[in-house]
C-alpha cells in the first residue's frame, strides 16, 4: 500500500508518496534556503507564508509524479512535532483537508523519529530493531536506543546547541556565504567542503567538550565561543575588512570539524559501550548496529569516523542516502509505513481534529518525550 508524507516543521515543504516495500514513487521538495539566507536565518511568519503559497502546488506535482490516484493512498502522514509552530500547522491543516476531502486516515509523525527510522527504508531487509541510533541536526544531538515507531530510549541529548547549528552559526559569523560557492549551501556543508582545502590542517585545535563525564550527552556551545573567539582573534590580527573572510578559512574549517567529529565519536563510543555490555546487551539477538542520521549525517567526513568507531566494537554502521538525511517527506510518509505495520492505528478522516501539533518555538526543546 502507498502513503502520502507531509512535512512543514521548519524551512522545507515535502510531500512524498512511499510504498510498503521503500520505494519512492515521488519525492518533491521546496527548499525555503535561497529566501532565508537574505535575512541571516528564518523568520517563521515568514517560512509559514512561504510553506502556504507552495503546499498545495507541491501535492499536485507529487501525485502527477507518482501517477497515482488519492484513492489508491493508505493513509496520510504529517509531522506534527517537534518544529517550528507556525511551520507544522500549514502541513498538519492541508493533511486534514486532504484526509477529509479523500476520506484518508491520518498518521501524526514526530519529526526525529521519522529522522531515526529513514534508513530502514533503505536498508529494511539487514536492519532490524532494536538498533543505537545517532540523531545529529539543525536542532538536536541524540542518542537513543530505536525499537520501533513510537519506541525510542533517549541515552542523551545535547545540553545546549545542536551540531547543525553550530556550523550553521559559525559558517554565518566566518562569513563563508560571501564566497560565490556556499552562497546557497547550509554551514554544515560548506565547512566540510571548505575543509578539503586546509593546507595546515592543525591550525586549530578545539578542547573536546564534556571530556570528563560519564554519560551520552553532548555540549557544542563550547565550540562555538571558541570558534567566534577564534575567528574575531584571526580578524584582527589580519585586519580583515568587516564584509571580509579571514585567508585561512579552510584551516578553520578543517580544525572545527574534527572538533565537532571528535565529540560525536567520544559519546558515540560511550553508548556502544554502554549498550554492549554483557549484562545490558541491548541489542539482544539483533546485531549490534549504529545508525547516524539527520542533517549533519550528509557529513562524509564525520559518517567515516564513525563508521571506522562501530567497526572497532563489530558494530554495523547505516546512514540514509545522502537525499533523505536532511529534511523531506520521504521520510515522514515511511514512518507512516512503519506506523501501519506496527499497528498503530491511524486517526479516522471524521477525527482529524483531534490530532494537533506540539511545536516547540526554539529548536532546543528534546524531542521523543511523548
Ligand atoms: P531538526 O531535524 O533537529 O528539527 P532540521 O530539520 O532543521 O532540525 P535537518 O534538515 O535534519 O535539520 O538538518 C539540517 C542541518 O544539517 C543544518 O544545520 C546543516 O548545517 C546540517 N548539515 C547539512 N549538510 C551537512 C554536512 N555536509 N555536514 C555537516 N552538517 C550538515
Ligand atoms: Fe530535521
Amino acid at each position: 500500500s502507498y502513503v502520502l508524507g507531509i512535512e512543514t516543521s521548519c524551512d522545507d515543504t515535502g510531500i512524498a508518496i512511499v510504498d510498503t516495500a521503500g520505494k519512492v514513487h515521488a519525492n518533491v521538495l521546496e527548499s525555503q534556503q535561497e529566501f532565508h539566507t537574505r535575512y541571516g536565518g528564518i523568520i517563521p511568519p515568514r517560512a509559514q507564508d512561504l510553506h502556504r503559497a507552495r503546499i498545495a502546488d507541491a501535492f499536485e506535482r507529487c501525485l502527477a509524479e507518482s501517477q497515482l490516484q488519492p484513492e489508491q493512498l493508505a493513509a496520510i502522514a504529517v509531522t506534527t512535532r517537534p518544529g517550528l509552530p507556525l511551520s507544522l500547522v500549514v502541513g498538519l491543516r492541508y493533511a486534514r483537508h486532504l484526509a477529509r476531502r479523500h476520506q484518508k486516515p491520518l498518521l501524526a509523525v514526530h519529526h526525529m523519529e521519522a529522522h531515526a527510522l529513514q534508513a530502514r527504508m533503505e536498508h529494511i531487509e539487514d536492519l532490524q530493531y532494536p538498533y543505537l541510533c545517532l540523531l545529529i541536526s539543525g536542532g538536536h544531538s541524540q542518542l537513543a536506543m530505536v525499537y520501533g515507531p513510537g519506541r525510542l530510549t533517549l541515552l542523551g541529548e545535547t545540553l545546549d546547541d545542536a551540531p547543525g547549528e553550530a556550523f550553521d552559526k559559525i559558517a554565518r559569523r566566518l562569513r563563508l556565504y560571501v564566497l560565490p560557492q556556499y552562497r546557497l549551501w547550509n554551514g554544515g556543508r560548506a565547512v566540510e567542503h571548505a575543509a578539503q582545502f586546509a593546507r595546515n590542517p592543525d591550525a586549530y585545535e578545539f578542547p573536546l567538550p564534556l571530556a570528563r563525564q560519564r554519560n551520552c550527552n553532548f555540549s557544542f556551545a563550547g565550540i562555538k565561543n571558541n570558534a567566534f573567539r577564534a575567528i574575531r582573534h584571526q580578524e584582527r590580527n589580519e585586519r580583515t575588512p568587516v564584509d571580509g573572510i579571514i585567508s585561512n578559512y579552510s584551516d578553520f574549517c578543517a580544525g572545527l570539524l574534527r572538533a565537532v567529529s571528535r565529540h560525536l565519536m567520544h559519546r558515540t563510543q560511550r553508548a556502544l559501550e554502554f549498550c554492549l555490555q554483557p549484562e545490558m546487551n541491548l541489542f539482544g539477538q539483533a546485531p549490534p548496529t549504529l545508525v547516524v542520521s539527520g542533517g549533519v549525517a550528509n557529513n562524509d567526513v564525520i559518517f567515516a569516523n564513525l563508521e571506522h568507531l562501530a567497526k572497532q566494537y563489530n558494530c554495523r554502521c547505516f546512514r540514509p542516502s545522502k537525499r533523505y538525511c536532511s529534511d523531506n517527506g520521504v521520510m515522514i510518509a515511511w514512518h507512516g509505513i512503519e506506523q501501519l505495520q506496527h499497528g498503530i492505528k491511524p486517526v479516522s478522516s471524521h477525527d482529524v481534529d483531534n490530532i494537533q501539533v506540539e511545536g516547540s518555538a526554539g529548536f532546543h526543546e528534546s524531542a521523543m518525550e511523548r
